[in-house]
């Protein structure tokens, strides 16, 4: 698929210097507003947030939009960041960021990265590098978003104007470092923490907060996870690489595309082009480390990061005008035993009280460009759960789930990024060669993607007796978005771009073959709306919307002006809000006049239909037949609470 009608990536700055924040405001000083919370922290909260690091800020982003919920994220940091540190954005997280509806800012200013180039030491001459090949960076149809990069502040930017803009208008508090936690227990319903203001008008002052949940997204040292006697563990085989941001002139022709160089005898160069079109990253491998070695006593310099990168690049020259940021990046594939406070062994009779996200339970390489993706998909998973518990409406033990699901990715990608890190990070020709590089690559660009991610069946993930309705919606894996026209007003659209950040979770019937007037999808949205087994009745409370807690949508295979609005199923056309208005945007069809249907592409069975049931996490968590009430029912029964 090809994604030139998203646009995008066609802006330039930074040709002059380097200049943080957005960069559609022309005066700098209009870049960096005041933000984070005034005052003291709340001294009781739903959820305390602990680090404003992309998985803090993707579960304050969630959280904020439901004011009924008492929640606070604070930062040891003095302020917003300006800039350095993660830059690679997955297709998969882009779906999610159009969950949080802004995606298209990203897409428009992110660097877009379409190739990827492979070097090795030319035959002729290996002290020189020569281009071995180049490929498409994204396979085909693996996502409507591409991959893009894009400085991690920018993103955090983003997730703090949603949070600035929600129901709940929440800011971080700033210069506030947690120093311990004592988590929930038997007798004591919330957990305390306590915190130390680290700004010069309170230093020294210290806060506590009692939390029914905290959650450390604290990072790779996070004191969370130390306070619940959890530690990172791993290989001890780190590699050190440095990595800078740079303005440069070079003649080395694939400067703006992604690409992997590995010289003779110096060893590497992952080079990323960045947003604006001029800045470049440079990933330049610098040491093995032995073991219990940390980075520090190396003394690394720029000044070395450079002159390294330019003897990779041999032929070719490098000079650098600027560096925006650099920093010597040490790093170890390493996983946290659990990602909450409860023992295994205590799993059926305790609940957990806090939780740990991204870094703080699970550390990658950068190479393969996962930290900030895990960790935001981590925030995602655990954010829904946090809410439909807080709100009553999920039974309290489906927290045990986010430590079963999330631990099993981690585990998984690391495993891939160790022999990634490890394959780029052989030198002098004693290991692996860059052809295998190049084929392990591509066989791993789905995890690359973060696409690969598969949740084994659970109370949440259903069992596959039916996957052969819809073989390209897998259960367990995100639901893959596809082109449907929208009924009511024949408006192209995206299904997957349904599933927002709200907490919801979506029904997609897929209609069989036959009228659809009189067909199964009516019995089924009778027994939706009618039906005291019904999920959608059992589990959405009087006075709230039908739609509140599970949205149910239908997409139909006829082409949308054979279909007759007004005969559909009211449950289709629900009245919604104070004045009972008619929600139209819960009927599709396929794309036809664009040569895309949502059927084939997904290879749902045509004569039966099926119904596609989606967590608000964007993962399927079931296909059903059309007529599957009793398994629907069950599904929900299993970890939701009546309304
Ligand atoms: C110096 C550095 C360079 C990196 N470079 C790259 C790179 O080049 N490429 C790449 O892919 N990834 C890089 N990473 C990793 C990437 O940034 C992380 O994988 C990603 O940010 C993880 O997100 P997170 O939210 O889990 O943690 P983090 O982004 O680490 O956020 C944690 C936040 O918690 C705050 N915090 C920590 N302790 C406390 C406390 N006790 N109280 C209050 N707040 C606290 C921290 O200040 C921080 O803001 C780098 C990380 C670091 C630290």
């Amino acid at each position: 698929m090809k994604h030139t009608s998203l646009g995008g990536g066609t802006v330039q700055f930074h040709l002059n210097g380097f200049e943080p924040g957005d960069p559609e405001i022309a005066d700098l000083c209009e870049r960096y507003p005041e933000s984070g919370a005034q005052g003291p922290v709340p001294g009781q909260v739903d959820v305390l947030i602990v680090g404003s690091g992309p998985s803090g800020l993707t579960l304050a982003a969630q959280l904020s939009a439901f004011p009924d919920i008492k929640a606070c994220i604070v930062e040891q940091k003095p302020g917003r960041m300006l800039l350095g540190q993660a830059d690679g954005i997955a297709c998969r997280t882009m779906e999610m960021f159009h969950a949080f509806n802004f995606s298209e800012r990203v897409l428009k200013e992110a660097c877009w990265i379409n190739e990827t180039t492979f070097w090795k030491p030319d035959h002729k001459n290996p002290a020189n590098i020569a281009r071995s090949s180049w490929i498409q960076d994204v396979e085909d149809g693996l996502s409507e978003f591409p991959h893009v990069v894009l400085n991690q502040a920018r993103v955090h930017d983003f997730y703090l104007d949603v949070m600035r803009r929600s129901a709940a208008k929440m800011e971080p508090y700033y210069a506030r470092r947690v120093v311990s936690v004592q988590p929930a227990a038997r007798g004591r319903e919330r957990a305390m923490v306590r915190l130390e203001r680290l700004d010069s008008a309170h230093q020294g002052q210290s806060e506590t907060v009692s939390a029914r949940y905290v959650v450390g997204c604290d990072g790779a040292r996070s004191t969370v996870r130390t306070s619940i006697g959890r530690e990172l563990r791993g290989d001890s085989a780190n590699h050190a690489w440095g990595v800078m941001d740079v303005l440069a002139v070079t003649n080395f022709p694939d400067i703006r595309c992604k690409s992997l160089i590995q010289s003779a005898h110096e060893g590497s160069i992952l080079i990323i082009p960045r947003e604006g079109g001029y800045l470049v990253r440079f990933y330049v491998e610098i040491a093995n480390l032995g073991v219990g070695e940390r980075v520090a006593s190396r003394n690394i310099t720029l000044d070395a990061v450079i002159a390294k990168a330019r003897r990779i690049l041999n032929p070719f020259a490098l000079e650098v005008k600027e560096v925006a940021w650099w920093s010597v990046y040490e790093i170890g594939q390493r996983l946290a035993d659990k990602f909450d406070d409860v023992p295994e062994e205590e799993v059926a009779t305790r609940l957990p009280s806090v939780f740990i996200t991204g870094d703080a339970c699970h550390t990658h390489s950068p190479k393969a460009g996962q930290g900030m993706n895990v960790s935001m998909q981590d925030a995602f998973n655990l954010g829904w759960k946090l809410i439909a518990v807080l709100q009553k409406r999920c039974m309290p033990s489906l927290l045990h789930s986010y430590s079963a699901e999330r631990r099993a990715v981690a585990r998984e990608l690391i495993d891939f990024d160790r022999e990634w890190a490890a394959l780029l990070a052989t030198t002098h020709g004693d290991g692996a060669d860059p052809a295998k590089t190049q084929e392990y690559f591509i066989r791993h660009g789905r995890y690359t993607a973060g696409t690969a991610t598969h949740y084994r069946p659970s109370i949440l993930t259903g069992p596959p007796d039916y996957q052969h309705l819809a073989e390209g919606f897998v259960i367990g894996k995100r639901f893959h978005s596809a082109p449907v026209i929208r009924l009511a007003d024949g408006k192209p659209f995206h299904l997957g771009h349904v599933v927002k950040a709200d907490a919801r979770f979506r029904i997609f019937a897929f209609a069989g073959a036959g009228d659809p007037v009189a067909s199964v999808i009516r019995r089924l949205c009778d027994f939706l709306a009618g039906s005291a087994e019904s999920p959608v009745r059992k589990y959405t409370r009087s006075g709230d919307d039908i739609d509140a807690v599970i949205d149910v949508r239908a997409v139909f295979p006829q082409a949308h002006r054979e279909l007759v609005l007004e005969a559909m199923p009211p449950m289709l056309l629900p009245l919604k809000g104070k004045y009972g208005l008619h929600d139209y945007e819960k009927m599709f069809c396929p794309d036809l006049r664009g040569g895309q249907d949502i059927f084939a592409m997904r290879g749902i069975d045509r004569q039966a239909g099926c119904m596609v049931v989606v967590r608000p996490d964007q993962y399927v968590a079931h296909v059903l037949p059309l007529d599957g009430y009793r398994q629907l029912s069950s599904y929900f029964d299993g970890f939701m609470l009546p309304g």
